[in-house]
């Protein structure tokens, strides 16, 4: 390595690896939680129109004001709550570390969820304390509970849903730790869409919990955008580290345009969570596999020991592009993960995934 790379380059940077996106070209996409509906025709081209009028030669609306009260309506932000809008929701993520980083200060998270919370620890030279759930990934309360008295972290992160897992965390459980920790806990909401219970209206009731929410999973993964929700005290700080144009102006008339047509959206995550349902118990009746509840819009499942890698290669071999979880180890050793598809890319991933299953057998396992 270049001498002064390794002067300069914080060491714990230097050990990260990137964030590996694989080649999905010729693919089934089925390994990122994308909505695979495209919009119907009319809407298109009324969005092309719209964005037709956009003046790229000057700078967004710094404050999005127009798309953030379109959120406000349409998302049910409580009023009262501020909302602060993100390049994605990593983006935000990353702003609240930049806000309470130090370099006695850390970050906590149950284990295993979204791999960005401890990613971007270390971007921001915090420590990352992580929690394992338990063996049907509910949360280990009184482990959490330990740990964040122990290391009194800034920041508490809860993927509610949780991905890779897809489970909803009990609320109970989650109210403990809120009221438990003395930090800041963030709700991550990326999935709200196809879960069954949210924070987003209690979010004033306590003074240290904010929740974050992304358009990536509804149908949106494009356009990069995310919100923060919460009380003004929190709001206001992060403010000040978000880049001033963060939000581009063809990210703000598009969403602003596709939230004005929630409903088919709407149409797209009702028809998902039918598809998932079927798609769960299709896995649930192969003797071989065991599949995770989910309340998201992907299924984690476990395969015969040690086939992971085999059932993940003789699926993309087949052209079908899912996520191997395995190498994480731990409780996702043997682990894939299948985004919920189009009816018949379902059904094509089930026919490579026999397939895998039957070379298996007949090599002997
Ligand atoms: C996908 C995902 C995000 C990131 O969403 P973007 O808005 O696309 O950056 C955040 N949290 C969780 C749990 C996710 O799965």
């Amino acid at each position: 390595m270049n001498a002064r790379v390794k002067q300069w380059v914080r060491p714990e940077i230097r050990e990260l690896h990137a964030y590996h996106v694989p080649n999905s070209h010729g693919l089934i996409k089925l390994d990122a939680m994308e909505n695979p509906y495209q919009w119907p025709h009319e809407l298109t081209q009324s969005w092309l129109d719209r964005v037709a009028s956009v003046s790229i030669n000057r700078y967004p609306d710094p404050g999005a004001v127009a798309l953030k009260r379109c959120i406000r309506d349409v998302m049910g932000v409580p009023a009262g709550a501020d909302i602060m809008l993100g390049n994605g929701s990593d983006e935000i993520i990353q702003i609240i570390a930049m806000a309470v980083s130090g370099p006695s200060r850390s970050i906590l998270a149950p284990e295993p969820t979204f791999v960005m919370y401890r990613m971007i620890a270390a971007f921001c030279g915090m420590h990352f304390h992580s929690v394992p759930l338990k063996s049907d990934f509910s949360l280990d309360v009184t482990a959490m509970l330990e740990a964040i008295e122990r290391e009194q972290p800034a920041v508490v992160f809860l993927s509610y849903p949780n991905n890779p897992s897809g489970n909803l965390f009990s609320r109970t459980d989650v109210e403990r730790i809120i009221r438990e920790t003395d930090g800041l806990v963030v709700i991550d909401e990326a999935y709200h869409a196809f879960a069954e219970d949210s924070f987003l209206s209690d979010v004033l009731k306590y003074d240290n919990v904010v929740v974050m929410r992304t358009v990536s999973k509804m149908g949106l993964a494009g356009l990069r955008l995310g919100f923060l929700a919460g009380s003004s005290d929190w709001l206001v700080e992060f403010e000040k580290i978000r880049l001033p144009y963060n939000i581009n102006s063809l990210t703000q008339v598009s969403a602003e345009f596709a939230l004005e047509h929630q409903s088919v959206f709407d149409a797209q995550t009702q028809q998902i969570c039918r598809d998932r349902k079927e798609l769960m118990k299709a896995l649930s009746q192969r003797e071989d596999l065991h599949p995770y509840p989910s309340q998201t819009n992907f299924i984690l499942f476990k395969v015969p020991e040690g086939s992971a890698a085999r059932i993940f290669d003789s699926l993309k071999r087949d052209g079908i592009l899912i996520k191997n979880m395995s190498a994480a180890g731990g409780m996702l050793a043997d682990c894939l993960r299948v985004t919920i598809g189009k009816k018949s890319e379902n059904s094509a991933f089930l026919k490579a995934l026999d397939k895998a299953l039957a070379e298996m057998a007949s090599v002997g396992g």
